[in-house]
């Protein structure tokens, strides 16, 4: 009685979130260059995939996780007019690739570009973007500001954040549980006392690559053994490969309240 009362206060104090995929596929996109699949060709708009990204807002806070590729076609399709911050969720080319377009925030928002990452990211994003953070800059390059996170809960204007580690192979990367919604990309295996973080959330998004077992990705049938496991009532499944099925016959054998993401896709929470 008194844990749920306490539940119920903490969750009424999240703000209302509006989340915008991005973009739901896999590092090569869907269509994949050069391919004639059945999914490749498929004239359905839920199989055009750009790379994996989110939008979270809440009334006066916005914030992407990743810059992808397709992050300028990204911010063009959504009219983003401006952004408070960026999370990355790790350093793969197609999580941080389109970062040089920032650019334009920074024209017009006349101030820095905030990241925000762990120091591994954060390594990676010096190395990637280094005639951004130069000592003598070419006029005109991207302006941003680090932010050194680790697994601490931090705010991002009214947005509340914990990060959560999970393991893609090898490489350690964070899913963010943003209120009562968690997004994990790009992981195949959470710690368990990492997955407590993830409890209670209302909306889980995970990666489920595709049917055949892989070495850094969840499966299809892993990511929803994960999300029953975790108890979690809705969840969507993102970073989708090609080699998955077409958006239609996928979405129609899931369980109950399991669903495939797809671009342009809004949901709140
Ligand atoms: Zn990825
Ligand atoms: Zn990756």
């Amino acid at each position: 009685m008194l844990t749920s009362q306490l539940i119920n206060l903490s969750t009424s104090n999240y703000p209302q979130l509006k989340i915008t995929f991005l973009g739901s596929g896999t590092s090569s996109g869907v269509p994949m260059i050069a391919c004639d699949c059945a999914v490749c060709s498929s004239s359905d708009k839920k199989d055009k995939r750009l790379r994996s990204s989110i939008m979270v807002e809440s009334a006066t806070t916005r914030i992407v996780v990743d810059t992808t590729p397709d992050f300028r076609y990204q911010m063009l399709r959504e009219k983003v007019k401006s952004l408070h911050a960026i999370l990355f969720t790790h350093p793969h080319k197609d999580h941080i690739a389109g970062l040089d377009d920032v650019r334009a925030f920074n024209y017009f928002g006349e101030q820095a570009m905030q990241l925000y990452a762990n120091q591994m990211t954060i390594d990676a994003l010096m190395r990637e973007f280094a005639y951004a953070f130069a000592d003598k800059k070419y006029p005109g390059v991207p302006n941003l500001e680090l932010n050194s996170i680790d697994l601490s809960p931090f705010s991002i204007g009214d947005i509340p954040i914990i990060p959560i580690q999970v393991w893609h192979l090898k490489m350690p990367v964070y899913g963010f549980r943003f209120g009562n919604f968690t997004y994990i990309t790009d992981a195949n295996r959470i710690e368990e006392s990492e997955k407590e973080k993830i409890r209670g959330s209302k909306i889980l998004v995970l990666n489920a690559l595709r049917k055949e077992k892989h070495i850094s990705h969840y499966t299809l049938d892993e990511a929803i053994e994960l999300v029953l496991e975790l108890n979690v009532p809705q969840a969507y499944f993102t970073h989708i490969s090609h080699q998955l099925g077409k958006h239609e016959d996928i979405e129609k054998r899931l369980p109950q309240g399991i669903h495939l993401a797809y671009d342009g896709l809004k949901i709140e929470v």
